[in-house]
């Protein structure tokens, strides 16, 4: 047996060459887009980019999933290296593109690409990479992860997994964006600290974002016609769209216009 794809074969008999002709864009490769790239590769995405500005640090490692070496971080090797090295230990000299820059400074590479998979941290920016992404007709794909503490509580983990299709509700529209979380984001920038991050909910929610792609790509669950808007609760194992989505009646996107795709004449700094 020759096909290492065999397996998967219920994915429709064009899924292997379907997955290999998409493009990927994963922006961000922390503790979320280091659980996705190697499932992308293993799943058989051949095209993919990956944008980090950043370097290893200490306090990264413990959910950078890929080969660290203790020198990673006296070296401050750039993440997206890290990224390198796990895509060619699993597909060998490998087709991947790396960034070691923003998102926004490497735009021009991802205007091609038919998937964007965001891995930030803020409000902000998912705004920028949603508006992004309508502009060019991408599906944008954004996962995040949280961990609520309150004294003398049980933290509570969470977490989030978006779908986004031009064309269809936003994020919005489906409450996840609020100018309210944008102006508090904004007038706490700076103060907010490192935000809370561990490797098994970023896990979770990095695989059902790479079954989004895939079912994107290959349709084989024949059941993906809408946004997707999960809420998990991983102190009791929950996964549920969240009601907003849930109990929306109309199905049209009011902040988002046909109008507004391609390249804008004028892109504001
Ligand atoms: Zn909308």
């Amino acid at each position: 047996m020759n096909d290492r794809f065999t397996r998967q074969s219920f994915l429709g008999r064009d899924s292997t060459e379907q997955m290999a002709n998409t493009t990927i864009a994963l922006v961000g490769f922390g503790g979320g887009g280091s659980v996705i790239l190697p499932q992308l590769l293993h799943m058989g995405f051949r095209k993919v980019k990956v944008f980090d500005a950043d370097e290893v640090e200490d306090s990264n490692t413990h959910r950078l999933a890929g080969i660290i070496y203790p020198d990673d971080v006296v070296n401050a090797t750039p993440k997206v290296d890290v990224a390198k090295r796990v895509a060619k230990n699993i597909v060998g000299e490998c087709c991947i593109e790396t960034f070691k820059m923003s998102w926004q400074e490497g735009a021009e590479y991802i205007k091609e690409c038919q998937i964007l998979i965001g891995c930030v941290d803020s409000y902000s920016e998912r705004d920028q990479l949603e508006r992004f992404c309508r502009r060019h007709m991408i599906a944008y794909i954004d996962i995040g992860m949280g961990v609520k503490v309150v004294e003398g509580e049980v933290p509570q983990v969470y977490g989030q997994v978006i779908l986004s299709m031009p064309g269809q509700l936003c994020m919005h529209c489906m409450g996840f964006l609020t100018q309210i979380k944008l102006n508090e984001e904004r007038s706490q920038y700076g103060d907010a600290g490192p935000k809370a991050q561990v490797m098994w909910s970023n896990s979770g929610l990095g695989s059902f974002a790479v079954g989004l792609a895939v079912d994107l790509v290959t349709d084989w669950s024949r059941s993906l016609r809408g946004p997707v808007y999960k809420v998990f609760n991983f102190n009791t194992g929950d996964v549920v769209t969240h009601p907003r989505l849930q109990f929306m009646v109309s199905g049209e996107c009011r902040h988002y216009s046909q109008a507004d795709l391609g390249v804008p004449v004028f892109v504001p700094l």
